[in-house]
């Protein structure tokens, strides 16, 4: 369900303006607009679902397509020598767009690691 006040809802919906690289029936993928490293990806499900810590048997369906779109990306953006996916939930986490994504970056060995 749309939530006409979520940047990433409007995205999808094309309200607002991105460089998509992927889209299916439930994923939707861009281009980072302040991008961390050569190839810098969002991947969000289309359905609104706010955080990680809202993710339950009801919509981790969504969340599967997200990581089956991620090896598509990948292979498309180049990634071939790896890469890292990154989610950051809610104010500890660092969220700062309140629906749920991930992050696909690469393009350069990673050295800010922290795990
Ligand atoms: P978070 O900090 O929530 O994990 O990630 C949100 C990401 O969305 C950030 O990396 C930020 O650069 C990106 N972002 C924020 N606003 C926009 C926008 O309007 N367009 C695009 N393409 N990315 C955005
Ligand atoms: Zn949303």
């Amino acid at each position: 369900m749309k939530d006409d006040s979520c940047l990433f809802c409007r995205i999808i919906s094309g309200e607002i303006p991105s460089t998509s690289v992927y889209e299916d029936e439930n994923v939707f993928a861009f281009k980072d607009i302040n991008p961390q490293a050569p190839v810098h990806i969002v991947i969000v499900p289309k359905d609104h679902i706010s955080c990680a810590d809202d993710i339950s048997s009801t919509n981790s369906s969504a969340v599967a397509a997200c990581f089956e779109a991620i090896p598509v990306i990948a292979k498309e953006q180049g990634l071939t020598n790896g890469y890292r996916v990154i989610n950051n939930c809610k104010e500890d986490g660092g969220q700062s767009v309140m629906h749920l994504h991930f992050h696909l970056i690469g393009g350069k060995k990673l050295a800010e690691k922290i795990v």
